[in-house]
């Protein structure tokens, strides 16, 4: 990817105004869990924030030791569901309850989760999550405090919803992939240029209606990537979906949510045979946790 400085400034942009619809401000002290690296999501989050005139701690990976949450007093972190769980679990075999932590909200990202996921890790911290979805390509949606679709920054960046087949627009409400076009205003210079650009990632329209948080740039459902759905019988179905099986309420005592997934077979017959870890294997329920996934 080629980015101009001014590509640099957009993609801060988006972030700032992501943050702030999600309540952040100044003061806020928000832990960033993404690298810094060739991935440019960590290094605009934090161009984001100086905008802002909120403190970011640095971290690149969510392994940091916990005496950071105690001495610095984070108000937020950014992390994907998986790594604010397991923060969670660490924070709590040292002795601190991650409720009665200084976290206000946290930002997940990186990879698309299920609805069950998300209340999972909102029950563990008791703070909302909100969710985001970034790629280096140009793209920066987030979801505002509301919570109902990612805002997508229109000025930016055109988003069209094509069919599976890619013939065609869809009509919003109905599930397509994400094909965007850069938009600049008139002399402003960019380093990639997208051209109807398929992300390969699949998402609804939800609505092009005023918010009730007051934006008007669209709203979209968390794209899915493409990659990751399987064709069984004719009917799709995400790695999000086997996700949501297993974060069903009254599993997550005793899951830890991590799991694996295999599907195999052929036309006649397909398998899909998922592990799940769980904290202590004499006292799972193994045929309830069967039930509710
Ligand atoms: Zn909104």
């Amino acid at each position: 990817m080629f980015l101009t400085g001014e590509d640099w400034d957009r993609y801060s942009e988006k972030y700032a105004r992501s943050f702030v619809s999600q309540n952040f401000g100044p003061g806020d002290k928000v832990v960033v869990c993404a690298s810094y690296g060739m991935n440019v999501g960590a290094s605009t989050m934090t161009l984001a924030a100086q905008k802002m005139g909120m403190t970011i701690i640095p971290e690149g990976k969510c392994t940091f030791p916990v005496r950071i949450m105690k001495n610095y007093q984070p108000t937020g972190i950014v992390g994907s569901v998986f790594k604010l769980i397991r923060l969670a679990r660490r924070m709590e075999k040292e002795g601190m309850n991650p409720q009665e932590s200084s976290i206000k909200r946290l930002v997940a990202g990186g990879e698309s989760f299920a609805e069950e996921s998300r209340a999972y890790v909102e029950k563990l911290w008791d703070v909302p999550v909100y969710n985001t979805y970034g790629s280096t390509e140009g793209t920066m949606c987030g979801e505002c405090h509301e919570k109902v679709g990612l805002h997508v920054p229109e000025d930016m960046v055109h988003l069209d919803v094509y069919n599976p087949q890619m013939e065609d627009f869809i009509a919003d409400g109905e599930c397509g992939r994400m094909v965007l076009t850069t938009l600049l205003s008139p002399g402003d210079k960019t380093g990639t240029l997208l051209l109807n650009y398929d992300t390969e990632d699949t998402t609804v329209v939800v609505s092009r209606d005023k918010c009730p948080c007051g934006r008007t740039h669209m709203r979209i459902l968390n794209p899915e990537r493409e990659a990751e759905t399987a064709w069984v019988m004719g009917a799709p179905f995400n790695r999000v979906d086997i996700e949501r099986g297993v974060f069903q309420t009254g599993n997550m005592d005793y899951l830890t949510g991590e799991y694996e997934a295999f599907l195999y077979g052929d036309e006649e017959e397909v398998t899909l045979r998922v592990s799940m870890e769980c904290h202590d294997v004499k006292n799972c329920p193994q045929e309830l946790v069967q039930e509710n996934f």
